[in-house]
């Protein structure tokens, strides 16, 4: 792998410490509580957001955003093709060009990756984001 311009390379332990930071060497991914439950245990509503910079100017069509929180919660729903982690504190999403949505990224482009909901007692927090993988492959003719 090529040595990019990247202000920031966090290590898995910087991970476990909750820094909200890139990793790998493209995605910087977002995601905040945006609704939460009235009382009790319930639903949380949460932005899951990304910004695509790639060094070498890669597209891609699929990516991996690891989430962690200072709770087990219960996975609901999102447009991710798949999830892994329900029931732990560690929820993995992939997102997928053309699995419940337009998921095709340029070198350098943000996008947006709907709402995460979960199920949670109250105090649910989100303590690190991160990238896990990029498949750097465009799907798109043309391009
Ligand atoms: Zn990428
Ligand atoms: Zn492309």
């Amino acid at each position: 792998m090529k040595n990019y311009e990247k202000p920031v390379i966090i290590t898995n332990d910087e991970i476990a410490e909750g820094v909200y930071a890139a990793s790998g060497d493209c995605y910087t991914f977002t995601a905040e509580i945006k609704q939460k439950p009235e009382i009790g245990r319930g639903d949380y509503r949460i932005q899951v957001n990304g910004k695509h910079d790639a060094a070498d100017n890669h597209h891609s069509s699929e990516r991996t955003v690891q989430i962690t929180f200072n709770m087990n919660v219960k996975y609901k729903n999102s447009l991710a093709q798949t999830v892994i982690g329900d029931g732990t504190s560690m929820l993995t999403l992939t997102y997928v060009d053309g699995v419940n949505g337009s998921y095709h990224n340029n070198g350098h482009e943000n996008i947006g990756l709907g709402d995460l909901f979960v199920e949670a007692d109250p105090g649910l927090a989100i303590t690190g984001v991160s990238c896990t993988y990029c498949n750097h492959t465009c799907t798109y003719a043309g391009h």
